[in-house]
C-alpha cells in the first residue's frame, strides 16, 4: 500500500502521497488527460486498478479541480457512467523561448494550448537583467489579457517553462558557459522567476524545448525516437529516445554544432576551435561566405544585395539560391552535405524514425533540406533509413514556445510531484516542487 508523509513547510502543512498511491494518481490523470479513457469503468479497464481505487483517485483529482464530470458516457448496459474531463483551464503556464535575436512569450492552458502570445526582436547579449525584465513585463501583460478574457482574475500560474539559446544545467536552471550569451553564465534564471511568480520554474536549452514541442504538439506526435536539428545562426540538436528527452549527464547532449567536420583550419569557430560544423554550415557561416561571394564578384545577386543593404544575411543567400544564383546554390548545397554527413553518422548510431529540421535557415527553401536528405540516405545503412523520414518542422518558430510549456506540464504531472501538490489544490505557491526527485523519467 502507499504511504503518507506529512511535512511542515512554513505555515502550510503538506501531505505527500508516495509509492503506489502517487503512481495510480498520475495514471488516472494521464488516462483522462490524454483522452485514452473518459469514464471510471474505462479508467479501470486501461489501468488495471480496482473500482475503489479508481473512485478515490478520481475524487481527489476532482477535489483539486483537475477533473470534472461532464455528460453521460457510453453505457455497456445498465446506468450510463458520467464522462470525466480534464480541466485544462484550472490554471495556466507561462512559457518563453529566448533566441539569439528574438524573444517569444506565451500563456498556455494545462493542455498546452496557447491562449495568448507575443514575439519581438531582442538581443540576448544584452544580458539577463535586461532580457528577463522584458520577459517578465510581457508575461504580466499577457497574463492580464488572459485573466480579463476568461473573467477569472485569480487564474493561477501553475508553472513556468523557459528555453534559452545555450547550454543549461537542467538540475539548477542556470546557463552553463553559453557562447553567445555574455553575462548569463551561472545566472539563476529559475530562482529569479520562481521568486517573482511564486511557482515552480524549469529552464532548458531551446533546442530541447523545440524537440519537446514537436513531440507533444507537432510533426513528431506518436513517435518515440526522433532527432530535432535546429539550423539557425548556430546548429544544435535535441534527442528524444523512447518518448523521453535525452539531456545527457551534464545536459549538453545534442550539441552537434561543434563536432569536427573539416580539417581546414582557416575558419575559427566562435567556440575557439576550427573545423566545427556550424562554422562551416550554420547561418552565420552562410552569411560570411555569401558576403565573400558578393565582394569577389562570384555572385551578381548578392553583390546587388550588398550594394542595397550594406550586408549579406543567410536569408539573402537562400533567396539568391532560389533565383538560381550559382554561388548561393553551391553554398547551400555544401552546407546541406556537411550537415547531412554528420546526421548520417547519428542516424546509424541511434536509428531514429524521424529527423525534423527546424530553425531560421531551414525555413528558407528546399535546397538545403534536399541536400541534407540526399546525403543522409546515401551515407546511412539501408536498414537505418528504410523507415526514416526527414522533414521540416511543422510548428516552425513556435516549437520552442509550445515545448517550454509542455516541459513544465510534464514535470508538474510526474507522479511524485503530482502527489505532493494535489492535496494543496495546485502547484502554485510551491517553487521548491522542482526539487522533488523523480524515480522514473518523465514522459
Ligand atoms: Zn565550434
Amino acid at each position: 500500500m502507499g504511504q503518507v508523509q506529512v511535512s511542515r513547510t512554513g505555515s502550510t502543512t503538506t501531505t505527500t502521497l508516495v509509492g503506489e498511491h502517487a503512481d495510480s494518481l498520475a495514471t488516472v490523470l494521464g488516462l483522462v488527460r490524454s483522452g485514452t479513457a473518459r469514464t471510471r469503468p474505462e479508467i479501470g479497464r486501461h489501468s488495471g486498478l480496482g473500482r475503489t481505487v479508481v473512485t478515490q483517485r478520481v475524487n481527489q483529482l476532482t477535489a483539486c479541480g483537475l477533473l470534472e464530470e461532464g455528460a453521460l458516457g457510453p453505457s455497456s448496459g445498465g446506468r450510463a457512467p458520467r464522462e470525466l474531463r480534464f480541466r485544462a483551464r484550472a490554471g495556466v503556464i507561462l512559457a518563453a523561448e529566448l533566441g539569439a535575436t528574438s524573444i517569444g512569450v506565451g500563456v498556455t492552458d494545462l493542455a498546452g494550448s496557447v491562449l495568448a502570445e507575443h514575439t519581438e526582436p531582442a538581443d540576448i547579449a544584452k544580458g539577463p537583467e535586461s532580457v528577463l525584465s522584458r520577459v517578465e513585463e510581457l508575461f504580466d501583460e499577457l497574463l492580464d489579457r488572459v485573466r480579463a478574457g476568461t473573467a477569472d482574475e485569480n487564474l493561477a500560474v501553475w508553472g513556468v517553462g523557459i528555453g534559452l539559446p545555450g547550454p543549461v544545467e537542467f538540475a539548477t536552471g542556470r546557463p552553463s558557459a553559453p557562447p553567445i550569451m555574455p553575462g548569463w553564465d551561472g545566472y539563476p534564471v529559475r530562482d529569479r522567476l520562481a521568486r517573482r511568480y511564486d511557482t515552480p520554474v524549469w529552464v532548458d536549452n531551446e533546442v530541447n524545448t523545440m524537440a519537446l514541442g514537436e513531440l507533444r504538439a507537432g510533426t513528431a506526435r506518436g513517435h518515440g525516437d526522433i532527432l530535432y536539428v535546429k539550423i539557425g545562426t548556430g546548429i544544435g540538436a535535441g534527442l528524444v529516445s523512447g518518448g523521453t528527452l535525452h539531456r545527457g549527464s551534464q545536459g549538453c547532449a545534442g550539441d552537434i554544432g561543434h563536432a569536427a567536420v573539416s580539417d581546414e583550419d582557416e575558419v575559427v569557430c566562435r567556440c575557439g576551435n576550427t573545423g566545427c560544423l556550424e562554422a562551416h554550415a550554420g547561418g552565420a557561416a552562410l552569411a560570411r561566405d555569401g558576403l565573400a561571394a558578393a565582394e569577389e564578384g562570384r555572385s551578381p545577386f548578392l553583390a546587388d544585395v550588398l550594394a542595397a543593404t550594406g550586408t549579406v544575411t543567410a536569408a539573402d543567400v537562400s533567396r539568391a539560391a532560389q533565383s538560381g544564383d550559382r554561388a548561393s546554390v553551391e553554398l547551400l548545397t555544401r552546407a546541406g552535405r556537411l550537415i547531412g554527413n554528420l546526421l548520417a553518422t547519428l542516424v546509424s548510431f541511434y536509428n531514429p524514425a524521424l529527423v525534423i529540421i527546424g530553425g531560421g535557415v531551414s525555413g528558407a527553401g528546399d535546397l538545403l533540406l534536399a541536400a541534407v536528405r540526399e546525403t543522409v540516405y546515401r551515407r546511412s545503412l539501408p536498414l537505418a533509413t528504410r523507415e526514416l523520414r526527414i522533414t521540416r518542422s511543422e510548428l516552425s518558430d513556435r516549437a520552442g514556445l509550445v515545448g517550454a510549456a509542455f516541459m513544465a506540464l510534464d514535470e508538474l504531472f510526474a507522479a511524485e510531484r503530482l502527489a505532493r501538490w494535489v492535496g494543496n489544490g495546485s502547484p502554485a505557491g510551491d517553487p521548491a516542487l522542482v526539487e522533488v526527485p523523480l524515480r522514473s523519467p518523465v514522459f
